[in-house]
């Protein structure tokens, strides 16, 4: 079997080098092998803790709870703030449909908010225009908000919260693919993206930067919030009464196997942050004088360049996918924005063309933490052989 990463839907591929894969070494054998050994394979076991413990003392936060994806967090997430049938939702259009199905399972209402250019994240002034048109015109506000950072770029949430708490709208991150990135400067200086609000949501998909094979992770502060979290993952079993649940709950709980998987990734989460910085570092320089747009790099953030990308100038992104596939290089396009996917194309929808245009220039290039010097010079060549 191929170890490359697909998301849903991508083909298989033979690329040499390839988007993006995960490091499965010795640390990650002997914690899966202690696990199998230990007999609990299952979501009770000493490595779900252990991970819970060490992950939330990693990003600051009181209490971690594990699950068995990130869209299984951010749908509990959404059941913790109370978003229910007929509740409406504001969510990032430019984003992984992950974000958004668990609104949808919640019989909600997604309302899709455009991304800005400097984050290609959710455009805070377009929040503060609708919550104010809403406002004058007498319009109920949504039930929440849910902040996505993409591709390891924080989101305003300086911005985002400051307009949420003005108005009284709850938020939530979908941090799933933002782990480890942080803000340097300003009021959130030294805070992980997935805690500046009540709850936030990571996941550790195969392709994300830490892998447990599958899984996720909820964060939060708030002690209520995480039992709670807890409960609603362990199909709301109330605990030591025999089989009584209280409330519709959800199988969500990580297994001890998977989560000595992600203890193993979370331990070498530093080394594995540092050679993405240094590989987009690299990429940087190497297409400074390309006809093409970086990745952004907000002042006051460090995002992780959890996927590498970078826009074409106006067109020419699929003759460059052409190309560099041609050369055996995995890149692949950004996401379509959500506006056009079928399950959401009659949401409601702020803006958009920004997260249009994302999608018609943007590309995403090999960089797994494991990329050597060699395969990213090959990269760049091929980048630079298509404008030449
Ligand atoms: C991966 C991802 C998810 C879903 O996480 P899974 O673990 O794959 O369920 C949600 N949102 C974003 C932005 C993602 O990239």
């Amino acid at each position: 079997m191929s170890p490359e990463v697909h998301q849903p839907g991508d083909p298989g591929s033979s690329d040499s080098v390839p988007l993006s894969v995960p490091v499965v070494g010795e640390a990650e054998r002997r914690y899966v092998l202690e696990a199998l050994d230990s007999g609990f394979v299952s979501s009770v076991g000493p490595f779900v803790s252990e991970f819970e413990r060490r992950f939330a003392d990693y990003v600051g936060v009181r209490h971690a709870v594990a699950c068995s994806s990130g869209t299984a967090a951010i749908h509990v997430a959404l059941r913790l703030l109370g978003v229910g049938h007929g509740a409406e939702v504001f969510c990032s259009d430019f984003t992984f449909i992950g974000s958004a199905n668990p609104i949808a399972y919640q019989g909600a209402d997604v309302v899709l908010v455009d991304a800005e250019p400097s984050t290609w994240n959710l455009d805070p002034s377009l929040l503060a225009h609708e919550f104010e048109r809403r406002t004058a015109a007498g319009e109920p506000l949504p039930a929440a908000v849910e902040a996505v950072h993409v591709l390891g770029h924080p989101a305003d949430m300086v911005a985002i919260t400051e307009i949420c708490s003005r108005f009284g709208v709850p938020v939530f991150e979908d941090a799933a693919e933002s782990l480890g990135a942080r803000w340097s400067e300003g009021s959130l200086a030294g805070r992980h993206t997935g805690t500046v609000s009540t709850v936030g949501c990571f996941s550790f998909n195969g392709n994300k930067i830490a892998t447990t094979g599958g899984g996720g992770m909820i964060v939060t502060d708030d002690d209520d919030l995480a039992q709670r979290a807890r409960h609603l993952t362990t199909q709301a079993k109330i605990p030591d009464v025999g089989y009584l649940h209280d409330e519709v709950g959800y199988n969500y709980r990580l297994t001890n196997l998977a989560a000595a998987l992600g203890l193993a990734q979370l331990e070498q989460l530093d080394e594995f942050l540092a050679a993405k910085a240094r590989i987009a570092k690299r990429y940087d320089a190497a297409f400074a004088d390309l006809p093409v747009i970086l990745p952004p790099r907000a002042p006051g953030t460090l995002p992780t360049f959890w996927l590498y990308s970078l826009l074409t100038e106006s067109q020419g992104r699929d003759e460059l996918l052409d190309h560099l596939k041609a050369a055996g290089i995995g890149a692949r396009a950004l996401w379509r924005p959500l506006h056009q996917q079928p399950p959401f194309i009659h949401s409601r929808l702020l803006g958009g063309s920004v997260g249009v245009d994302l999608f018609a220039r943007g590309v995403s290039l090999p960089c797994s933490v494991t990329l050597t010097d060699r395969d990213q010079e090959r990269v760049i060549e091929a980048v630079h052989a298509f404008f030449d």
